[in-house]
């Protein structure tokens, strides 16, 4: 059956056909053999029926009369019929009268009575019994015996013929099934084919031809339509596809791209985290280990210190007057300064020492393991001496000192909080005593720190408070023994700490800026103040106000001045502004410019403490400068101190030779006074004359024309 399945169209519509063919033949040649069987037989009984009934009827009287003879001549035509093969004729009781067999063997007639009448058929013959009657009264038996031959015989012919015509009629429908298979598979394989060949080449545009308007024409209009669709499918499949393709080729143009951006993302992502962690931990002007990373260390330090029973030291620095460079030269200048002062910082120390930017200008060194306090110390003054070689920035000389404040684990302090705290106060008292020092932190510095802070914060509020005021300190000219001009020096008289002086309070308001607003106050006062005395008539005096280096590195000072020039109705011929040597520290062309602005408006400049800072006869030149004013400690032991005494000449004949003037300041006795008179400076300040006093009592002495001095003054 599978074989059947898995056979081509074709034959299987042969084989249908000759199977129903084959079917049908047989099945009407069956028919036709089985009614011409029932026809033959009833032939075959009709005639045996039509004999018996002859020979009945002819020997009726020969069975009567019992006439042997007779009745063997009846029988003798039946030896012509050469299917009967016996027969006989019978008396009523069964005697035979008259048979003849055409066997060899054995002659034996069958007893006919009690048999009924009619036609056996046995195995291989038939027989029929049948009575004589006389007037329809039965007087003996006819029994004829044919052999089946006969039937056989016709059977035999009818079957060849059967055979015959079944074999001809499969060769025809063989040969017609074979030709009309066509009709059918044809336009199935032509279908099948153009399938194949669409399925191969993927050419939708074929189409199956043929027409008709069966099932396979229905098919194949069917199966076109299909394609027509496929087809325009297919198109819009290609279409698609370019179009897919070219977003493909896009996308991946894209993502190529996005992944590259992505790599970068990735690298810069990390690169960012990997820098924000050093930055997290690193200054990034100079590169140096900030407060953190710092902080860490110093534990760290501390519990190696403290199980391995170790010292360990504190380096406080802040760089000197760093605030002024920043402010006059620029952020630039002061950045790459803090690089050189890191670079110099780090050649200062081991390997496992640390120097981080604790912030601004502050620099803190970490010593975790010395064997002494001293080893602390000449690190520190290996770096004080590192730093103060000079530093060249954009074409501009720097000079740039610190202060150190030292403390030490454990004397100190045993936790980084206190040990940052005493070194943070250490330095600010290295710097209260004059700047560029190294000091070790001791218990006592406590109280002195907590009065600076305490300094600052009163001092921010001495202004609105009225707390500050100016005393005056008379210049005199001893040539004429009179006041010829007054200096304003700043007095502090704050409720509970009593007067403080300038020295304790300037350095803090310089350090904190506020010297600016007060230097401010300072030159409107002793204007207004001057303006009072010129009313008062002393209309030559002079006045001289200190200016700060802060005040000179500041914007706007010109513009301070000219306001209360213009406030007090002073002539800028009758003040002047006293310098130190320290504003060279700064952006020297910007002072120079504004010194020579105030010069030009007639304003005098006066070189004060001359000799004690960075006295640079250079820069002396290039300073607008008209007075130079020899600082007390070279007057203090003159004239028997023949070094003091040969530095004041000195000072005094390269001002004469600079042309400028001189003033002899800190003159308390009349051996200094004549000293400097010999030297021809006649100009002269000093307790000698009278110490600073409130303007009211330099008015009386203006009066008075007296000082509370040795000296009488003549107006
Ligand atoms: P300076 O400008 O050199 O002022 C002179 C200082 O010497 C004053 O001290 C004065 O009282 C003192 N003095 C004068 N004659 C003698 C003397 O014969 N013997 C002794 N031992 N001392 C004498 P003071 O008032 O304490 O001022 C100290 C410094 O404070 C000033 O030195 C000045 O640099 C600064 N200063 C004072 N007032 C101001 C101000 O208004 N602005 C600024 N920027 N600085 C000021
Ligand atoms: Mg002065
Ligand atoms: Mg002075």
């Amino acid at each position: 059956m599978r074989r059947i399945y898995s056979m081509p169209l074709r034959r299987k519509i042969i084989l249908v056909i000759m199977m129903i063919s084959t079917v049908s033949l047989l099945l009407a040649s069956a028919a036709f053999i089985a009614n011409d069987r029932i026809t033959t037989r009833q032939a075959a009984d009709e005639i045996l029926n039509t004999m018996a009934e002859i020979i009945a009827t002819n020997s009726t009287d020969a069975v009567l009369s019992g006439d042997r003879a007779t009745a063997q001549e009846i029988l003798k035509f039946l030896a012509r019929k050469h299917h009967i093969q016996a027969a006989a004729i019978y008396a009523n009781d069964g005697r035979i009268i008259s048979g003849y067999s055409k066997e060899t063997k054995g002659n034996q007639m069958p007893n006919p009575v009690g048999i009924p009448e009619g036609v056996q058929y046995r195995d291989n013959y038939v027989e029929l019994y049948s009575r004589i009657r006389h007037l329809h009264v039965p007087v003996g038996y006819v029994y004829l015996r044919s052999d089946v031959g006969i039937i056989a015989e016709h059977m035999q012919w009818y079957i060849n013929v059967a055979i015959i015509v079944l074999f001809t009629s499969l060769l025809i429908a063989f040969i017609l099934s074979k030709q009309l298979q066509r009709i059918i598979t044809d336009p199935v394989l032509r279908l099948s084919e153009i399938a194949r060949q669409i399925i191969s080449e993927r050419n939708y545009s074929l189409r199956v031809t043929g027409t008709g308007h069966d099932e396979i024409g229905k098919l194949i209009t069917d199966f076109n339509e299909m394609l027509d669709q496929i087809q325009l499918r297919d198109n819009e499949l290609k279409l698609h596809k370019v179009e897919l393709e070219s977003n493909v080729a896009n996308r991946t143009a894209e993502l190529v791209v996005a992944n590259k951006e992505l790599e970068a993302a990735k690298e810069q992502a990390e690169s960012v985290a990997k820098r924000m962690e050093y930055n997290a931990n690193h200054d990034p002007l100079t590169g140096l280990p900030n407060r953190m990373l710092l902080k860490d260390r110093i534990n760290t330090a501390l519990s190696h210190a403290h199980r391995e029973q170790r010292m360990m030291a504190l380096l406080f620095l802040d760089l000197d007057r760093f605030k002024v460079i920043n402010d006059s030269l620029g952020h630039a200048i002061g950045d790459q300064l803090l690089r050189v002062v890191s670079r110099r910082l780090k050649s200062c120390i081991r390997a496992e020492d640390t120097v981080a930017r604790f912030g601004g200008d502050e620099f803190m060194v970490l010593l975790p393991s010395i064997s002494g306090s001293s080893d602390a110390g000449r690190i520190g003054m290996k770096i004080i001496d590192a730093l103060v070689k000079p530093v060249w920035c954009h074409g501009h000389e720097l000079h740039i000192t610190t202060s150190i404040g030292i403390s030490i684990f454990p004397s100190d302090g045993t936790d980084t909080d206190t040990l940052v705290k005493n070194a943070d106060i250490s330095m600010y008292r290295a710097k209260t005593l004059g700047r560029n020092k190294l000091i070790y932190y001791t218990a006592e510095m406590n109280a002195v720190s907590r009065r600076q802070l305490t300094l600052e914060t009163n001092l921010r509020k001495a202004l609105e408070k009225n707390e500050l005021e100016l005393v005056y300190l008379p210049k005199i000219d001893i040539t004429r023994n009179s006041i010829i001009g007054a200096e304003a020096l700043l007095r502090w008289e704050h409720d509970t700490m009593g007067i403080v002086c300038p020295s304790d309070f300037i350095p803090v308001a310089e350090d904190s800026g506020l010297i600016v607003t007060i230097g401010e106050w300072v030159i409107r006062t002793a204007f207004a103040q001057l303006r009072k005395w010129h009313d008062a008539g002393y209309n030559k005096l002079t006045i001289a106000v200190n200016l700060s280096y802060v005040q000179l590195s500041r914007p706007g000072l010109v513009k301070t001045v000219r306001q209360a020039l213009s406030e007090s109705r002073i002539e800028a011929g009758m003040t002047e502004f006293e310098i130190t040597e320290n504003v060279v520290m700064q952006n020297v062309d910007a002072v120079v410019a504004t010194l020579e602005i105030m010069k030009d408006m007639g304003i005098s400049i006066a070189m004060d403490d001359f000799g004690t800072g960075y006295s640079s006869l250079s820069y002396l030149r290039r300073l607008p400068v008209d007075t130079v004013k020899i600082d007390q400690s070279f007057v203090r032991e003159v004239p028997d101190n023949k070094n003091d005494a040969s530095i004041a000449q000195a000072i005094i004949a390269m001002a004469k030779s600079l042309n400028l003037s001189v003033v002899a300041e800190g003159v308390e006795n009349i051996k200094q006074m004549n000293f400097f008179r010999q030297q021809g400076v006649h100009i002269q300040q000093g307790y000698l004359f009278s110490e600073p006093v409130t303007a009211e009592v330099f008015q009386r002495m203006l009066d008075k024309q007296a000082l509370p001095g040795p000296l009488n003054l003549v107006r």
